[in-house]
């Protein structure tokens, strides 16, 4: 019996084995397909980033703007950025991809500040694409490019950057800082976390991932919110946590101090122009007393 037990064994095993590599053939296969179609939709035009308000939860004011980047296929309608992202991460097309990302951003904030619209917008950047060798002369020529002021340039990195504690990363921070670009920690509270990083990098702002946000009524969920925002206080950071949805989430993390807030309550992430329209009506996101 041990021997058919053995067999029974082998044969999942094998059936396993066979099963798992359809499953990676067929993956595969759709991310060929995936990056000729991502890369084509970029000479096409067929990406377009999207504008999300970021709010002062003191007064309501709308103090920035986080890009968004969305791809309009004439297939398939609108993709989000979860669905090629990773793999554009992976084979590398974020480094052309991200180029565009900023040069958009730059160029449209530039047109906001000449309106009037003072507002600072953040940019997700890829780890890949702030370890290029040619990524601070991009940024160079694309401040050149635009006029934009990197003052009102936010760069939205990863905890990921840190795993990697060097002084060429430590260096380049600064490089970028003393440039004028401010620097966000995006996701935080997912990734690889060190009190000292947080210290020794010139990072501006935390951006309190919404996954925490929406735990804030469990004990845990309530903890953790309320010692990054202290941690935050104490080093003298933004604190602004993302993907608050209620009124109920908005009002907790006023409570415990934390500045500012980006979610749905306020709005979802909107094309240029919806999101003109939004700030001419509304300017603000005030909570309701
Ligand atoms: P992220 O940078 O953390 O962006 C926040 C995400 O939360 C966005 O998803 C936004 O639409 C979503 N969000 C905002 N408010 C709420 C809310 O109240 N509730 C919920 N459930 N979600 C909310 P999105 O636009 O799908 O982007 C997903 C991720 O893709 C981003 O996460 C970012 O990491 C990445 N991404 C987006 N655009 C770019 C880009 O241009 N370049 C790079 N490298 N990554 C990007
Ligand atoms: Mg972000
Ligand atoms: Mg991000
Ligand atoms: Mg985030």
């Amino acid at each position: 019996s041990s021997d058919i037990a053995m067999y029974e064994a082998k044969k999942r095993g094998r059936n396993q084995h066979y099963f798992y590599t359809e499953e990676l053939n067929v993956t595969v296969q759709k991310n060929i397909a995936l990056d000729k179609a991502m890369r084509q939709a970029l000479e096409d035009h067929e990406y377009h980033l999207y504008y999300q308000p970021k709010v002062n939860l003191l007064n309501g004011d709308i103090i920035g703007l986080e890009a968004l980047i969305r791809w309009f296929s004439p297939t398939k309608g609108m993709i989000m950025p979860d669905q090629f992202i990773p793999l554009a991460e992976e084979n590398g097309f974020i480094l052309e991809l991200g180029k565009w990302v900023l040069q958009e951003a730059f160029r449209q904030q530039k047109i906001w500040q000449q309106q009037g619209m003072d507002l600072h917008v953040s940019v997700n950047v890829a780890t890949k694409q702030l370890l290029d060798n040619q990524f601070e002369s991009l940024l160079e020529h694309l401040v050149k490019e635009t006029g934009v002021d990197p003052n009102k340039i936010h760069l939205e990195i990863t905890e990921y950057l840190f795993m990697d504690q060097n002084d060429k990363n430590l260096n380049l921070m600064k490089r970028l800082r003393s440039k004028g670009f401010s620097i966000s920690l995006d996701d935080f509270g997912t990734g690889y976390s060190s009190l000292s990083y947080l210290k020794t990098f010139p990072i501006s702002e935390l951006k309190i991932d919404k996954a925490f946000v929406r735990d804030y009524n469990t004990p845990d969920g309530a903890v953790f919110l309320e010692t990054i925002v202290k941690m935050g206080q104490t080093l003298k950071l933004q604190v602004i946590a993302e993907g608050v949805e209620t009124e109920a989430q908005a009002r907790y993390l006023k409570k415990i101090g934390c500045e500012c807030y980006q979610g749905y309550l306020c709005s979802k992430p909107l094309p240029v122009k919806e999101l003109d329209t939004f700030y001419l009506k509304h300017k603000s996101c005030m909570l309701e007393d």
